[in-house]
């Protein structure tokens, strides 16, 4: 698929998941978050859900946890605008509460056709949720952060949630080396 083509597509998506009337996260949310960038990434990222700023933008990403994840970005030599960031659900739940498991069934759909279309070399699964959803019954964040598994032809790279940075320091450096293993794996995958 050509980028435009692979733009539109997305676009498509995108104004689904704007109108999506499939669970109660879109009544209480102020907009739905697509996901953005890159139609052609190699690496996309996916993290739980939008939080207080991203519903208000209607953005992945674009609150304090954003901040942090663009400042790793950078470290690696990457900007937003090179990979596709989005998210488990599309739509904020109230209070950030946890997303219910109808409610991330509800919203797989778009991310399964995000994934298609965009399909990238590596998902890196940001957090708990993102893991359970992409590698079920693998284990725990803190057992695999920073590990990659290679399942249908793509690498999968686990991460913990850049927010976990901003409850607890020392999770920063852990993310921030995790990190490094990304580059590494980059690295590998694009001179070959
Ligand atoms: N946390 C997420 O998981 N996703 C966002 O888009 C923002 C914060």
């Amino acid at each position: 698929m050509g980028s435009t083509n692979q733009g539109e597509e997305l676009a498509k998506i995108a104004e689904a998941v704007r109108t999506c009337p499939k669970c109660p996260l879109s009544k209480t949310a102020l907009r739905g978050v697509p996901g953005e960038g890159n139609p052609n990434a190699d690496v996309m990222f996916i993290g739980e859900g939008p939080g207080k700023e991203e519903d208000k933008q209607g953005r992945p990403f674009c609150g304090a946890a954003g901040k942090f994840l663009e400042e790793m970005l950078e470290s690696i030599g990457l900007t937003r605008d090179e990979v596709y960031i989005g998210n488990i659900v599309k739509h904020r739940p109230p209070g950030n509460r946890d997303p219910e498991a109808e409610e991330i069934e509800a919203c797989w759909p778009y991310l399964q056709a995000q994934i298609e279309i965009i399909d990238p070399k590596v998902i890196v699964i940001l957090g708990r949720h993102s893991l359970a959803r992409l590698m079920p019954g693998l284990g725990t964040i803190s057992q695999l952060h920073g590990r990659a598994f290679r399942r249908d032809g793509r690498y999968y790279m686990t991460l913990y949630h850049p927010a976990v940075a901003l409850y607890a320091g020392s999770m920063r450096q852990v993310l921030m080396e995790d990190f490094g293993k990304l580059k590494l794996l980059l690295k590998k995958i694009r001179t070959r």
